[in-house]
């Protein structure tokens, strides 16, 4: 029978350094071997260059590391890298990185495929396969941090969980990988440079809140009209506008954090009087600020952004309200790689 190897990243710290006392090895081998596997992302036991033949041997007998691929990279003109990862099972997702003068920020997924059925976005189309594990997720960062070191000469500035997926709904492995972006022996990045976005999952939001966590949150909001809202995100039914607003004042006043909102402005959508006052209404509840972010067009989709006067009306009537607006053009558009555009069309 072939033996079963178990995934190294599934052991903790102290796990692998009893690992090596069982073995009569010292357990500082042990604070090695995490060393190489999370601060510097190494994929191979033979790389582990401090550790000796027979040690490299042992780790080979019992474990393996899991690990993900870049298969395909693509560099659009704006210099944003779109990389279609493939996972150890063969599904792919999609991560973007993407520079600005100032940032590097990577776009991480956290399912495969999406379980929401956003009628704009063409991950939707998808369907979810599977959830990814924590180590996919931060193995996705490690990536994207090689690539700013290299392509840019500077590390990873932020991460945005608005790759593919609903990352609320694989809630327990974001935590965990968020757990080793922040870890000093991990990326030792800050958990204010880290920002999860949510098509808005009202318990979800709650229980974030009281775990204390430091991220930073973003919701999709696209419209605060319930009947709007459900148009063109129909889970939306099950989750209400008034319950999402209620998690969101919790989510405040556990974590005094602003809420962001991205919102897409559409033409014969969310394009009134009514749509502008709508959204005042719903800021004015929680302390936040508007992300008005480009449309993106996808296939087979007859909705179209709305023209620029009407994006102007809003961020005119959000800023009269004192309510922080920015609007947002898209990065990586020639490659597919902005928002609502992560396919695995290659
Ligand atoms: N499921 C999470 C994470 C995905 S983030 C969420 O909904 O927040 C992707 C962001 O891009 C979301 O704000 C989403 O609403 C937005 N988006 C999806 N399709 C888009 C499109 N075609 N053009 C512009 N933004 C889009």
């Amino acid at each position: 029978m072939k033996n079963i190897k178990k995934d190294i990243r599934e052991l903790s710290k102290k796990e692998i350094q009893d690992f090596f006392l069982s073995h009569n090895a010292p357990s500082f081998k042990g604070s090695q071997v995490y060393q190489w596997l999370w601060k510097r992302g190494t994929h191979d036991f033979d790389l582990m260059t401090n550790l000796s033949l027979e040690h490299r041997t042992l780790l080979k007998t019992y474990f393996e590391i899991n690990h993900i691929n870049i298969d395909v990279q693509q560099h659009s003109i704006d210099g944003t890298i779109k990389n279609a990862v493939k996972l150890h099972d063969q599904f792919i997702v999609e991560s973007v990185l993407i520079p600005t003068s100032k940032r590097t920020t990577a776009c991480v997924s956290s399912q495969v495929g999406c379980s929401l059925d956003c009628i704009f976005c063409a991950t939707a189309a998808l369907k979810r396969m599977r959830n990814l594990n924590a180590d996919e997720i931060y193995d996705q960062v490690i990536a994207m941090d090689k690539q700013s070191k290299l392509y840019f000469q500077r590390p990873l500035s932020n991460i945005v969980f608005m790759g593919m997926g609903e990352p609320l709904m694989n809630y327990n492995n974001i935590l965990l990988a968020i757990d080793k972006i922040i870890d000093p022996e991990g990326l030792a990045m800050s958990p204010r440079r880290i920002t999860v976005s949510t098509s808005g999952i009202p318990k979800m939001i709650t229980k974030m809140a009281e775990d204390k966590v430091k991220f930073g949150l973003a919701v999709s909001l696209h419209s605060a009209r319930q009947k709007v809202r459900e148009k063109i995100m129909p889970f939306a039914n099950k989750f209400p506008l008034t319950e999402l607003s209620k998690a969101l004042t919790f989510w405040h006043e556990y974590t005094k954090k602003e809420i962001t909102f991205e919102y897409v402005v559409w033409e014969g959508i969310n394009d009134k009087k009514e749509d502008i006052q709508a959204l005042i209404k719903f800021c004015r509840q929680i302390p936040s600020k508007v992300n008005l972010i480009q449309y993106n067009q996808i296939d087979n989709s007859s909705m179209k952004e709305a023209p620029p006067e009407i994006i102007e009306s809003y961020i005119k009537a959000l800023s009269l309200s004192r309510i922080k607006v920015t609007y947002r053009r898209s990065r990586g558009q020639d490659i597919e790689a902005a928002c609502g555009q992560l396919a695995n069309k290659l």
